[in-house]
């Protein structure tokens, strides 16, 4: 089970093709794919879907998604224009 039924090349040996989607580029852990790697976390294989779908499936939770940081710039600047707004309004 722990070996790619496209390629056949075994992920527990840590074993990847990189051509072959479902392998896709890894074997059983990976960097999390929802921010390149950038949170830490890794993600494991979902085997039975990977092997269902013949295409690469991962079991895991991007950290940074747990905790949302506010884009500060954006909302910055949507105050900014709500107060221009009313600025205008009230003129
Ligand atoms: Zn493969
Ligand atoms: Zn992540």
């Amino acid at each position: 089970m722990t070996s790619c039924f496209t390629c056949g090349v075994s992920w527990s040996d840590s074993h990847v093709s990189l051509d072959c989607s479902e392998c896709g580029g890894y074997a059983l852990e990976r960097p999390c794919p929802e921010c390149d790697g950038v949170c830490g976390a890794v993600w494991k294989r979902d085997l039975s879907m990977s092997h269902a779908s013949s295409k690469a499936r991962w079991e895991g939770k991007c950290s940074k998604q747990q905790k949302p940081k506010g884009n500060l710039t954006s909302s910055v600047s949507q105050e900014l224009s709500l107060k221009l707004e009313k600025l205008s309004a009230n003129s």
